[in-house]
């Protein structure tokens, strides 16, 4: 079987935020249809699993290795250490357990970069806001099993506003995107 609408990941996405893209893409209002038809656990994007199932979803548009470079799993001999987008990173600097946004990412381009789930980021270098884990209407943390990147569960648009960043913020977002 394969999705009527087909993609790859982006080089700054995770593959969270790339099944999530998926899903929206295809008119699913979650997530969980596409891991399912995939053969994928929960625990997808953080340990490492077959990818195969995905990859056919798509076509093969996204090869296996694409979408293993994508995923945040451990950096194989590099103890306490995780990928991100093919890098490795301290496992400690990464924030998976939650999801967060630029709210204008998200209203502008529908997409999720991999820069947001490191720890010490909290600003958006291209919009000068800040990151955001909760949606403004219920108040939820966000995770990645929501209707869309800009979607909140409660149906609540997560792509409006934002507050202004700190420079401080926004130097140490900079410089992070610069080494990615
Ligand atoms: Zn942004
Ligand atoms: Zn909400």
């Amino acid at each position: 079987m394969r999705l009527a609408v087909r993609s790859a990941p982006k080089a700054d996405e995770t593959l969270h935020a790339f099944v999530l893209r998926l899903a929206t893409a295809n008119g699913h209002d979650h997530p969980g249809w596409i891991l399912a038809a995939a053969g994928l656990g929960s625990t997808f994007a953080t340990a490492p699993c077959d990818l195969a199932g995905l990859s056919g979803l798509t076509g093969g548009l996204a090869t296996v290795d694409a979408l293993a470079r994508a995923a945040c799993w451990d950096a194989r001999g590099r103890e306490g250490r995780m990928l991100l987008s093919g890098k490795p990173v301290a496992a400690s600097a990464l924030a998976l357990a939650h999801a967060r946004i630029c709210p204008a990412c998200v209203d502008a381009v529908g997409t999720v970069r991999a820069l947001w789930d490191l720890r010490c980021v909290s600003a958006c270098p291209d919009h000068d806001v800040r990151l955001t884990d909760r949606c403004p209407r219920c108040g939820r943390r966000l995770g990645w099993m929501r209707p869309g990147p800009g979607i909140c569960p409660c149906g609540a648009p997560l792509g409006s506003g934002g507050e202004t960043a700190d420079p401080g913020a926004l130097s140490v977002a900079r410089a992070a995107s610069w080494g990615g």
